[in-house]
This record gives C-alpha cells, sequence and structure tokens, in this order.
C-alpha cells in the first residue's frame, strides 16, 4: 500500500515511511492511494473473534508487506493486552436503540490509548536495528498528550515533547503528563490555547531544516497509522450489532475529526454505516461547515468537554481530499486559502459526498447535561461530557438502526464535571492509583516558535 499526500506534493510513502513521517513534507496529511475493501464474508467472518484478531485482519491491507502477518498479530496482541477489560472496546446497551462503545479502558483511560499503543509499538518496530533517532512533538488538548506519553515512555530511539495549552488541561490529565519521569518525555505548558499550540507544531514541521534535523515526527491524528488503528472499532462494535446483514450508525464526539474520519474509512472499506453523526460542543465549526459549507474558524470558547475545544480540525483536510476528486492541487489551493483567511466554502462536490454519510450537532453545556443525566437515571451508566456530546446527538438523530456513541473517555478523567450533572462523583480506576501524589516535571514556555524550537534543540540535543 501507497500514501500520498492531500496537497500532492510529497513523494508517495510506503506504511513504514507514513508512520515514521507523520506530516508529509508539503504541510498535506498522508492518505492511502485506495481505498481497501473487505468482501461481505470478509466482514462476516469477523464475527466472534478477539479483538487483537479483528485489529490485525482490518489494519492488514494498510500494513501492506511493511510486516508480516505474524508480525502485525503479535503488535497488536502486545498493545491490546495493556487493556484493563477482556473485550478491549465493550459494547453497553443503554436502551432499545442506544449503545455505548466503550473506548476508554486503555492505560491513560482514554480512546486515544487504542491507537497509540500500537503506534508506540510501530515506532520501536520500525527503528530497531536502524541509526535512526525520531523527535516526536504534538499538541494536545489533554487526551493525546498523556496516551502518547505512555506510549513512547523509555522506548529506545524516541524523545517526546508535549505541548498542552496552559491552565486548559483537567488535573487529571495533566498530571498523566507531567508525572512521566522518564528521561525521553519532555512535557511543555504554553502560554496560549490549543490552537496556538497546535499552529506551533505545525510550523515546527514547515520548517525544513528543524524538521530534517531532529527528524520530527508526529503522533497527533495526522499520523495515519492513527487513524487507522481506530477503524477497526467500528468493526469490531458493527459487526457485534448485526454487520454486514445489518447497518448501524455511530455518533462520534469531534475535536480533530480523527476519531470520526476513521468512521468513514470504515464505511469505504464496505462496512454498513448508514450515519456518522459529528457531535461537537459550542466550538461548531465541523457542524458549520457540514451543515452550511462555512468552514470558518473564530476563537476557542473553554468548554467542559476541553479534548473538543478545536477551531481547527487537522484531519478535515482528509475528508475534503477524498470528496474533492483526490486533487492535491486544487487542495493545496483551499487550504492556503484557509490558512490565509481564517475561513473558506466548501465546494459543492465536497458539501454532496459530506452530506450522503454525515451528519452533524451542536450541543450546548446544557443539553450535554441533560445527556449525562440521562444516561445515569434511565440506563445506570455514568458518562463522562465528551461521550455526552455524543450521545446528546445521538438520541436527537432520526434512524431506525442500532446508534453507537463513542464513549472516548472515562468519566473519572472529568470527575468535577460528571458530580456536578449527575450528583456522583466517579472514582479513578485503581491502575491510575496514587496519581495525585506523584512528583511532577513540566516547563512553562512562552507560545513563540523560537521559545519552543529553542528548548527542543537544547533537549535533543542533551540526549545525542
Ligand atoms: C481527542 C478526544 C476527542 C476528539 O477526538 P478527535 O479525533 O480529535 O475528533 C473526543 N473526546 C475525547 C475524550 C478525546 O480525548
Amino acid at each position: 500500500m501507497r500514501y500520498v499526500s492531500t496537497r500532492g506534493g510529497a513523494p508517495a510513502l510506503d506504511f513504514r515511511g507514513a508512520t515514521l513521517a507523520g506530516l508529509a513534507s508539503d504541510g498535506g496529511l498522508y492518505v492511502p492511494e485506495a481505498w481497501p475493501r473487505l468482501s461481505h464474508d470478509e466482514i462476516a467472518a469477523l464475527a466472534g473473534l478477539s479483538y487483537a484478531e479483528t485489529a490485525a485482519r482490518v489494519m492488514a491491507p494498510f500494513v501492506g508487506d511493511a510486516l508480516t502477518t505474524d508480525e502485525l498479530r503479535a503488535l497488536c496482541e502486545a498493545a491490546y493486552g495493556r487493556f484493563a477489560h477482556a473485550a478491549v472496546t465493550p459494547l453497553v446497551q443503554l436502551d432499545h436503540d442506544q449503545w455505548l462503545l466503550e473506548l476508554f479502558h486503555g492505560p491513560t483511560l482514554a480512546f486515544k490509548d487504542v491507537a497509540l499503543q500500537l503506534l508506540g509499538l510501530l515506532f520501536e518496530r520500525f527503528l530497531a536495528g536502524t541509526s535512526d533517532h525520531l523527535t516526536i512533538i504534538g499538541a494536545t488538548s489533554g487526551d493525546t498528550g498523556s496516551a502518547a506519553i505512555d506510549a513512547v515512555a523509555g522506548r529506545m530511539g524516541v524523545n517526546i515533547f508535549m505541548l498542552h495549552p496552559e491552565g486548559r488541561v483537567s488535573d487529571v490529565q495533566r498530571r498523566q503528563m507531567t508525572t512521566v519521569l522518564a528521561p525521553n518525555v519532555h512535557n511543555i505548558a504554553i502560554s496560549g490555547d490549543f490552537d496556538t499550540a497546535q499552529a506551533l507544531v505545525k510550523a515546527m514541521f514547515n520548517d525544513a531544516a528543524f524538521a530534517s534535523r531532529f527528524r520530527l515526527s508526529a503522533v497527533n491524528s495526522i499520523n495515519w497509522a492513527r487513524l487507522m488503528a481506530q477503524v477497526v472499532y467500528y468493526f469490531y462494535a458493527a459487526v457485534r450489532l448485526g454487520a454486514p446483514q445489518r447497518a448501524v450508525a455511530f455518533s462520534v464526539p469531534t475535536g480533530n475529526f480523527g476519531d470520526v474520519f476513521a468512521g468513514y474509512v470504515a464505511a469505504k472499506m464496505g462496512l454498513p454505516i448508514v450515519k456518522l453523526i459529528v457531535a461537537t460542543n459550542v466550538n461548531d465549526i465541523l457542524h458549520r461547515a457540514l451543515s452550511s459549507g462555512d468552514y470558518s474558524s473564530s476563537a476557542v470558547v473553554a468548554t467542559p468537554t476541553p479534548s473538543m475545544d478545536i477551531q481547527v480540525s487537522s484531519n478535515f483536510e482528509r475528508l475534503l481530499f477524498d470528496l474533492g476528486g483526490r486533487d492535491g492541487d486544487a487542495l493545496a489551493g483551499q487550504m492556503r486559502g484557509f490558512e490565509a483567511s481564517r475561513a473558506m466554502r466548501l465546494t459543492n462536490a465536497q458539501r454532496e459526498g459530506a452530506a450522503s454519510l454525515f451528519a452533524s450537532d451542536r450541543v450546548d453545556i446544557d443539553d450535554m447535561t441533560r445527556a449525562m443525566r440521562w444516561a445515569y437515571e434511565s440506563a445506570g451508566q455514568v458518562i463522562d461530557p465528551h461521550t455526552a456530546i455524543g450521545l446528546a446527538a445521538a438520541r436527537r438523530a432520526n434512524v431506525d438502526v442500532p446508534m453507537v456513541t463513542l464513549a472516548t473517555a472515562h468519566p473519572a478523567k472529568f470527575g468535577d464535571a460528571v458530580e456536578r450533572a449527575t450528583g456522583v462523583r466517579p472514582s479513578l480506576p485503581s491502575r491510575i492509583g496514587d496519581l495525585f501524589d506523584r512528583e511532577e516535571r513540566c516547563t512553562t514556555l512562552p507560545a513563540t516558535f523560537n521559545a519552543v524550537t529553542g528548548f527542543i534543540g537544547e533537549r535533543a540535543a542533551a540526549r545525542g
């Protein structure tokens, strides 16, 4: 399988190359040259398989010959063996047609573990026996950072620098990052919001000299391998609800459009998904884009769902590329326009293509709170605020197939908001244990390119 850039100006790479590169050198994102399809029989044959085996089968066409079948299966078993639930991503039924897919049983309690535990192992596997040394740089609105740090802490050949917006992540989220004291882990608090941090990361990747000197790589969902790993749980859930004979719908609490784009990929591969609901909080750029074609970014509003407080959704570019006839030059122009003016219109082809699979909804704090109460009072489920955004949208949607809301974080990660809504304080699972007693390590820096690259240069050089 070859991977091409959405902006048409970077060399095509194989799976190993796309995984190690993250962002393409022309500023675009890597996507497979063509979508592989699983036949009706191949999907039916996933029934009853373990999560790790399902993962190996769904990902095999994307991995191509970069790994043998046995190597891929062994990596999946290692990655998903660290999850606290035997089903890895269990389904929970809420009423006769509403379901939750619990994606938070990994080491850091958010769905991002599902992809990043595998990505950490892929990095190590692809770097083993080479003299390459990767510098992973990421920006996090909370959950990516802790999941990425957990996935690469102490791994050979990799340094990680994680930027988070100072004071805008929850205490649990911050501590899950800053209490990891492995020498290859560097936490940076940026005075600014998430989009500022993400823009700094993009600028470092776009600085060719800096990027090649430190061999930068990405763990944000701009890395294709992450999206690929997320495609798996759409198959895993849908097959348990009757696919391929029976169709399903998913509601996805969305920020960077990574998780829901993985659902789009699953549909492209032949999984019968009738609707993908893009559920946003009041930072609703995606809802506006999908409902009226207006992709224009405004100031980020801080909400109880910080992992969705995003006004530029990096993975949306992948969808626009695929729906716009895969014309890299045209998309590069469209994205340059957006980067200059912070606004763009979707083309008719992009709008119509999106409308055939996606719906969108904007959920405010009152609706989010009502969804948390409903889940608790009617179904006995304590859910986190992000999941509640998805569930509120799922319950308002009009579809006549099983509706699966992706439960993206463990409620204890956002205990204050959960307690406010339901009166119940969820306790941290024992595997998180003494988080609040551990030592923290973090450097605060101004949100400037020079401050951040200077720090990275010093620390990366200090490790040789
Ligand atoms: C990251 C995250 C999201 C948003 O996922 P995207 O892939 O960025 O759309 C939603 N909920 C939680 C808890 C998250 O950590």
